[in-house]
C-alpha cells in the first residue's frame, strides 16, 4: 500500500483513507542505556505551535530546513489524542503522558461540579497573580491543574545544577511545557503587562533583563521597534506554490492581502495585530535570545533544558489556512529566524553541545472551502463549513423543548465547550431529571446532524467500545472530572467553528494529529525513521539520552536516536 502523507491526500482527494491512525510499525526503541557520544549542556525544545509537517522540507534554506537535512526526522510522527489543542498537544510533548491522564484534555474545559468553565493554566490563588497581569481571580496562571510531573523536573531532582526555562507567545504553551517547578516560564501578556512576562507562582519578580526587555522607548516596549508598521508579503500564486491571495473565504479581521497592519500608537493594538504576524516569533526568540545571554543557559553545572513554543504559524494559519500566501512567508520568515537561533545557541553553548528537538502541538485543516473547490472535501456539508454556535444553540433548545415543555428555560441543560458537551447537574438536580436522560437525550439530537460522524459518551471512551480505531485517541484525551459527558466528532474534513472564515484544528483527523518530530545535534545521527512516534515519546528520549531515570507509568518510549 502506499504511504499516505497529509500532502499526498490533500492533493489526490484521499484524506478519509488517510483519517485513520497509522498503521505502520512503530519506529525504533531506544537501548536501554544513553547513546554513546554524545553529551549535551543544552537541550532546546522548539515547538511550532500548528506546523503541519508537509510543509516542511530539506529543500528550505534555514533553520527548518537545517534540521531536515541533518536531524533524525521521524517522518510518521503524529499526536495519540483526538483533542487536538494547543494546551493537550504541548502537555504532552515533556510529560511523556496523554492529555487525559496529564489533566489537560482540551484548553478550557467545563468543571462537572460548578458547571464553570475553566482554562487550563488559570488559577484563582493570589500566589499565581500574573507579574503586571490583570488582578481578577481566573487571570492567575500556573500549572496546578497540569495533574503530572516533566521533564524538567526530572531533570531539576536528579541534577542539582540543571536550570529549566521555558518561553512562548502564549501562556497555555509556556506552562504546560515547563513542569511543575520550572526556574521560570515566560510569554507574551497582550493584556495589561504589555511585554512578556511570567506569574508569582514561578518567580516573585521579573528579573531585571526581562524588564529591561519590556521597557518603554519612545512609546511602546523596546522590544517592538524591529517589528515594521505593515505586514507586506509576495503574492505571486500560483508561481510561488500558495492559493492565490486575498481568497474570499481567509478572514478579513487583518485585510485579507499584503499590507496588513501591524504597528499603532495603542500598544494593546499593535499587541493584538501582533499575534497575527511572524513577528511575533521574532521576539518571542529575541527574549529567548536575552534569556540565554543573562541566564547563561547551557553553562551551567548540569544539562540545562529550554523550551520554546513559537506561536505565529497558528493565529495565521487560523485565519488565512495552512496554503495561503500568508502562511507561504510566514513559514518562510520563521525557517530565517529558527536558523539564527540555532546558530545562536551553538556559539553560546559550543557546537556539538547542543540537542535541538523540534515538533508541533497539533496540524491544522485547510480552508473547507478551498478543499470543496479543489475536490478534496469529504464533508457532507455544502461549504464544509457548519456553525459550531448553531449547534451548541440547537441542542440547547432540543434539550429545553423535551425537558421544559411549558415552561420558559431557567438555565441552559448543558454547557458546550469546543466539541464537549456537559450536563448541567444543578438544574437536573432541581428538577428531578436524572444526568443520564440529559446526556441521552442530547447524544440523540447531536448524531442527527449533518455533518456529525458520532456523539462519543463516556462509558465508551473509558471502556473503548466506540468505533475503531478512535476510540484509543479519544480514551487518551479523556479525563473523568473535566472531559465533556459527550464529545462529538464532526465527519473528516467538516470544520465547525463559531466563524464564518478562516480553519482551525481539534479533530482526531490526520490532518490534526501529524506533527514534525525532528532531533538534532549532540548524540543525534542524522535520518529518516518511519514508523510510528508520538510527542508522548520526545520526554522519554531526551531523559534517555541524557541518562536520567524513566519516572514509572509513562505513556511514551524512548526513540533510538542512533541506527
Ligand atoms: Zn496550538
Amino acid at each position: 500500500m502506499r504511504r499516505c502523507t497529509v500532502a499526498a491526500a490533500l492533493a489526490l482527494g484521499l484524506l478519509a483513507s488517510c483519517a485513520r491512525p497509522s498503521a505502520a510499525p512503530t519506529a525504533p526503541r531506544a537501548p536501554a542505556t544513553a547513546p554513546s557520544g554524545g553529551s549535551p549542556h543544552l537541550i532546546v525544545l522548539l515547538a511550532v505551535d500548528q506546523l503541519r509537517p508537509d510543509r516542511l522540507s530539506a529543500a528550505l534554506p534555514g533553520g527548518l530546513g537545517r534540521l531536515m537535512r541533518e536531524g533524525r526526522v521521524f517522518a510518521d510522527a503524529a499526536l495519540q489524542h483526538a483533542d487536538t489543542e494547543t494546551c493537550p498537544g504541548h502537555a504532552t510533548m515533556l510529560t511523556g503522558r496523554q492529555p487525559g491522564p496529564a489533566g489537560v484534555p482540551s484548553n478550557e474545559f467545563v468543571e462537572r461540579d460548578t458547571g464553570r468553565r475553566v482554562y487550563c493554566v488559570e488559577d484563582d490563588g493570589e500566589d499565581a497573580a500574573v507579574i503586571g497581569g490583570g488582578a481578577e481571580p481566573a487571570q492567575g496562571r500556573s500549572p496546578r491543574k497540569m495533574r503530572v510531573s516533566a521533564l524538567g523536573d526530572w531533570l531539576k531532582a536528579s541534577q542539582p545544577g540543571a536550570r529549566v526555562f521555558t518561553v512562548s507567545g502564549k501562556d497555555r504553551a509556556a506552562i504546560t511545557l515547563g513542569g511543575q517547578h520550572p526556574d521560570a516560564a515566560y510569554w507574551l501578556d497582550r493584556g495589561p503587562a504589555q511585554g512578556f512576562t511570567t506569574s508569582r507562582y514561578y518567580r516573585s519578580e521579573l528579573p531585571e533583563w526581562a524588564r529591561a526587555f519590556n521597557r518603554a522607548a519612545g512609546g511602546e516596549p523596546a522590544f517592538l521597534a524591529r517589528v515594521p508598521d505593515r505586514w507586506e508579503h509576495p503574492t505571486g500564486a500560483p508561481a510561488n506554490g500558495a492559493r492565490r491571495d486575498d481568497y474570499p473565504a481567509e478572514s478579513a479581521q487583518f485585510g485579507r492581502t499584503s499590507g496588513h497592519p501591524v504597528r499603532d500608537p495603542d500598544v494593546g493594538v499593535f499587541l493584538e495585530r501582533l499575534f497575527y504576524t511572524p513577528f511575533l516569533d521574532d521576539v518571542t526568540l529575541d527574549f529567548a535570545r536575552a534569556l540565554v545571554r543573562s541566564e547563561r543557559v547551557g553553562l551551567g553545572p548540569g544539562v540545562d533544558l529550554l523550551a520554546i513554543s513559537l506561536s505565529a504559524t497558528d493565529p495565521v494559519g487560523h485565519l488565512y489556512g495552512p496554503g495561503s500566501q500568508e502562511a507561504r512567508d510566514a513559514l518562510i520568515r520563521l525557517d530565517a529566524a529558527v536558523g539564527d537561533f540555532l546558530a545562536f545557541c551553538e556559539a553560546q553553548v559550543g557546537q556539538g553541545s547542543v540537542l535541538v528537538v523540534l515538533t508541533a502541538d497539533h496540524g491544522v485543516l485547510e480552508l473547507p472551502e478551498w478543499l470543496v473547490e479543489t475536490g478534496a472535501s469529504e464533508c457532507p456539508l455544502p461549504t464544509g463549513r457548519g456553525s459550531s454556535r448553531a449547534l451548541a444553540e440547537g441542542v440547547v433548545a432540543a434539550l429545553h423543548s423535551a425537558l421544559d415543555p411549558k415552561g420558559s428555560p431557567v438555565a441552559p441543560w448543558v454547557m458546550t465547550s469546543g466539541y464537549a458537551l456537559t450536563a448541567n447537574r444543578r438544574l437536573a438536580e432541581e428538577r428531578h431529571v436524572p444526568v443520564s436522560r440529559v446526556v441521552d437525550l442530547a447524544r440523540r439530537w447531536l448524531s442527527s446532524q449533518p455533518g456529525i460522524v458520532h456523539v462519543w459518551t463516556q462509558e465508551e471512551i473509558e471502556e473503548e467500545t466506540g468505533p475503531a480505531p478512535f476510540a484509543v485517541l479519544y480514551r487518551n484525551s479523556f479525563d473523568p472530572e473535566r472531559s465533556g459527558d459527550l464529545i462529538v466528532q464532526p465527519a473528516p474534513t467538516c470544520l465547525f467553528s463559531p466563524s464564518s472564515t478562516g480553519t482551525s484544528h481539534g479533530t482526531p483527523y490526520l490532518y490534526d494529529r501529524a506533527v514534525p518530530l525532528v532531533f538534532f545535534g549532540s548524540g543525534v545521527a542524522p535520518g529518516v525513521v518511519r514508523g510510528r512516534a508520538a510527542t508522548v515519546d520526545i520526554a522519554p528520549t531526551l531523559a534517555r539520552a541524557i541518562g536520567l531515570e524513566l519516572p514509572a507509568g509513562l505513556d511514551g518510549h524512548p526513540l533510538a536516536l542512533q541506527p
